[in-house]
């Protein structure tokens, strides 16, 4: 394990045959096969939408034309239409350590943070205070104000590291990301989650960056709730419905804002009133989005492949091993030979500390990320001056990172990035 220390040594650059000799030995090596990757491009970027994987396209295929097309409104019974939102939220949950029964797929990130923080703050009442993390993702932030705006609650804006200083009495609920989506820093769940606790206040976690890249063990540190989307690590597809953790212990008396018909006891009396299910499909909201729900089971099922669940530890402590030697290997190699070319590496170095992406500060790291894409590899950059590369481990090798790196250098030291070309700013960057 590397350590902050050595950051000013100069070692020399990991070489390309030690990468291909690790990719030799990687037992995850065969699930590269499960998914559609275009020839000559190397794709970083699986941390903000993955890579889609084969199965998804016989699997659409068939929902149109056989249950959409042939099996037509039946489909909601003869094809479990109606239970793939909590059937989906099972297989999330076991990635994410959370036993059958409190998870449940649909609508976005964004809504379930709006479900999940208003139950919280029902089920703490006479507490004023929101806590989240000013470096959250927009949307946390953002979403947690017009709660505190609705609710008449104050929110506070603390790092995981500053919480101390702010839990009492007052607080409700903290809301936090498990992983830093800009700098890779992953916080310790089970420390803050207990910190929480012992002020009397709950644990809401966010685990978009976190959940298919490294394990969580959400009922086992006694989170209270939890919120994801699965277009990142978990290969879902754009816009592919997130989720929401409900713990069990809190399924009888919580009180979700969005009382949609879907979420109901009894759906289909059509009652007046709004009693809510005693399960967890009291967190579903409104009819589902079933062809981004049924192509999100494609991506759920590469996590039950035999490569992935076999051998003597689990699938997703795999997965966690060889992310870590991937960020371990660009972060080595940015030691080496990024360090004098003006680039700094953001990502903490303990493991402990490590999500699954690299953060490397430089100017002009948007024209930079721009030229790399141009060179066919996809990393993205995020104001105002990081270049984010992500790593997923079902699908990149170690050569994969190793060329990446070597690219990256390249760009940098014949300052290709100047090119106007890469100037230009698209809607989306
Ligand atoms: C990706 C991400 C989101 C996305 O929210 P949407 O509602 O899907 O747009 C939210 N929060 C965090 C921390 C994220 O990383």
């Amino acid at each position: 394990m590397s350590s902050d220390a050595l950051t000013d040594v100069a070692l020399p650059a990991p070489s390309r045959a030690d990468a291909e000799a690790a990719d030799r030995a990687d037992l995850l090596a065969p699930v590269l096969q499960r998914f559609q990757l275009p020839a000559g491009v190397i794709y970083l970027d699986g941390n903000s939408l993955g890579a889609a994987p084969v199965a998804v396209t016989p699997l659409i295929e068939d929902v149109i034309t056989r249950q959409w097309g042939q099996d037509l409104i039946t489909s909601w019974n003869v094809n479990g239409w109606w239970e793939l939102p909590a059937r989906l939220g099972d297989e999330v949950g076991a990635l994410i350590g959370a036993a059958a029964g409190q998870v449940v797929c649909g609508d976005s990130t964004s809504v379930q943070l709006f479900q999940a923080l208003v139950a919280a703050c029902r089920l703490r009442p006479g507490r004023t205070v929101i806590l989240t993390d000013g470096a959250n993702f927009p949307t946390d932030q953002y979403i947690a104000d017009s709660v505190g705006r609705l609710l008449g609650l104050q929110v506070i804006r603390c790092p995981p590291s500053e919480l101390a200083e702010h839990l009492d009495e007052r607080v409700a609920v903290a809301s936090f990301s498990l992983v830093d989506y800009r700098t890779g820093e992953l916080f310790d769940a089970a420390t803050v989650t207990n910190a929480v606790h012992q002020a009397g206040a709950l644990m809401l976690w966010d685990l978009c960056h976190a959940a298919g890249a490294l394990p969580v063990h959400l009922d086992a540190i006694e989170a209270d709730f939890a919120v994801g989307c699965t277009y990142k690590y978990l290969n879902g597809g754009p816009g592919a419905p997130a989720y929401i953790y409900l713990a069990q212990r809190h399924q009888a008396r919580a009180e979700l804002p969005l009382t949609g018909w879907n979420g109901h006891r009894t759906p289909f009396a059509l009652d007046q009133d709004y009693q809510p299910a005693e399960s967890i499909e009291q967190a579903r909201i409104g009819t589902p989005p079933l062809l981004s729900l049924a192509a999100l089971g494609a991506g759920l099922a590469v996590f039950a492949e035999p490569e992935l669940c076999s051998g003597l530890t689990s699938g997703l402590d795999s997965i966690r091993a060889k992310s870590l030697a991937l960020t371990d290997l660009a972060i080595a190699f940015a030691d080496s030979e990024l360090a004098a070319l003006g680039v700094e590496v953001v990502t903490p170095r303990s493991h402990e500390r490590r999500g699954s992406q690299l953060s490397l500060r430089m100017e002009h790291a948007y024209e930079v990320c721009q030229a790399l894409i141009g060179r066919g590899v996809i990393g993205d950059f995020r104001a105002p001056d990081l270049l984010r590369l992500g790593f997923t481990p079902l699908y990149l090798r170690h050569v994969d990172v190793h060329d990446a790196m070597t690219v990256l250098a390249d760009v940098l030291a014949s300052k290709s990035y100047l090119d106007p070309a890469y100037a230009r700013r698209a809607a989306v960057t």
